[in-house]
């Protein structure tokens, strides 16, 4: 259970447990110390790696505790009373997530206003075996640094009863909400969000900083999940890429642009390639509401794109890639060859993709040079990681 300290900051106890970790599956490692679980975390890092080298250590968070800044929630019952939480492996039992330790306390407590008001609204929770019912899912989104806060209410119809009201409530309990989007999402799926959006109240969107840039977070645009220690993990990757200002530096699988419009104030130049569309457009709107010039976009696979490049002849400088969990490919790493940038910098959120990698990278000549762990998903078996790879 968390305590409030006499200044006012979060003090937890040493026993800490959470009683739902084992239903809900969100957190493998919650009710074990931290200390030890994140020294394990870079013990099973390193020796995944250990054939190319070692991670000099792990970043830890001195609180690790509602990093998390996207949280969703289902709506079901429990002894007949209506709970939020999350959907239990493999099932669609809802287990209740009240308390949880790792989401946003605020996004927190406004999905418990929510839920309250279901019962007050007289609004049906959606089931997913009947297809009955009207919300589906809360998604809130909150900007860390910016305060800004999103509320996506994902209903199965379009026509919101009561929609006024609701909005007033909802604003009146929480007047740090900055906007309200509903998401209409009608389909059989597992996915949360549907295709069409109508904003309720406010922008339709947040922003927030990261490393002194803006950056847009619509309701579906990849942001990673913990800001503060993703500012640590993109100011190790620049700094790896030991940048002078005259480069042209490749950023591969880019999302939203982040870490090449980072980079952008250290280059000459930046190419950033990504494949998915609204990211890719996300980005274009990221460089323009930071004034960013030196960086050109492009919405294409990562492989083909580098292919053209090498086949092109073109002068890459430093190449940083940051593959989705799968890696990257063979191909791609054999035209990193062909190219033969002086440094390439991988960012990587599955060490075990990032050995298979490497022993490619070490084929095309690349050798792991250091490399540093950041615990981005405190208390889960995840972890992030980068390391600077040079050319013999
Ligand atoms: N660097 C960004 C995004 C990293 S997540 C950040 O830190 O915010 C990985 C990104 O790779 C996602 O945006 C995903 O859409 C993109 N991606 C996945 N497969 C890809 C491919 N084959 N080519 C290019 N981008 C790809």
């Amino acid at each position: 259970m968390a305590e409030r300290s006499n200044k006012g900051n979060l003090k937890y106890k040493k026993d800490l447990k959470c009683s739902v970790a084992k239903k809900c599956g969100g957190c493998d490692y919650i009710n074990s110390p931290y200390d030890k679980h994140v020294k394990e975390k870079l013990e099973k890092a390193n020796s995944l790696i250990k054939k190319y080298g070692k991670f000099d250590g792990i970043v830890s968070m001195d609180n690790p505790y509602h990093y998390r800044n996207k949280v969703s929630a289902v709506f079901g019952f429990e002894n007949k009373k209506i709970i939020a939480g999350t959907y239990e492996k493999n099932s669609h039992r809802v287990v209740d997530t009240k308390n949880c330790l790792i989401e946003d306390e605020k996004a927190g407590s406004i999905i418990q206003t929510i839920k309250k008001m279901c019962v007050s609204f007289k609004i049906k929770a959606y089931d997913e075996d009947t297809g009955f019912g009207f919300l589906r899912h809360v998604l809130i989104r909150v900007g860390k640094k910016s305060g800004q806060i999103m509320v996506v209410l994902v209903t199965s119809n379009v026509i919101f009863p009561n929609k006024n009201a609701f909005i007033k409530v909802l604003r009146g309990e929480h007047p740090e909400i900055t906007t309200i989007v509903q998401n209409i999402n009608n389909k059989n799926t597992s996915m949360v969000l549907g295709d069409r959006e109508i904003v309720m109240y406010g922008k339709g969107y947040i922003t927030d900083e990261l490393c002194g840039l803006t950056f847009k977070i619509s309701p579906k645009s990849f942001y990673q999940v913990n800001r503060d220690q993703t500012e640590k993990l993109y100011s190790q990757a620049i700094e790896y890429a030991g940048l002078q200002g005259d480069e042209v530096l490749l950023d591969a699988y880019s999302g939203i642009g982040t870490i090449g419009l980072i980079a952008s104030r250290c280059v000459k130049e930046v190419i950033s390639v990504e494949l998915n569309k609204d990211a890719y457009k996300d980005a274009i709107t990221n460089a323009k509401i930071n004034n960013i010039k030196n960086v050109k976009f492009y919405n294409a696979d990562a492989t083909h794109f580098i292919n053209d490049l090498a086949a092109a002849n073109e002068k890459i400088d430093v190449v940083i890639l940051d593959p989705p969990r799968t890696g990257s490919t063979e191909e791609f790493i054999a035209a990193v060859g062909r190219l033969k940038p002086k440094k390439v910098v991988y960012v990587s959120c599955n060490p075990e993709t990032l050995a298979r990698d490497l022993e490619v990278f070490k084929k095309q000549r690349y050798r792991f040079e250091k490399g540093m762990v950041f615990d981005c998903f405190c208390h889960t078996g995840h972890a992030e990681g980068v390391c600077l790879l040079t050319r013999n």
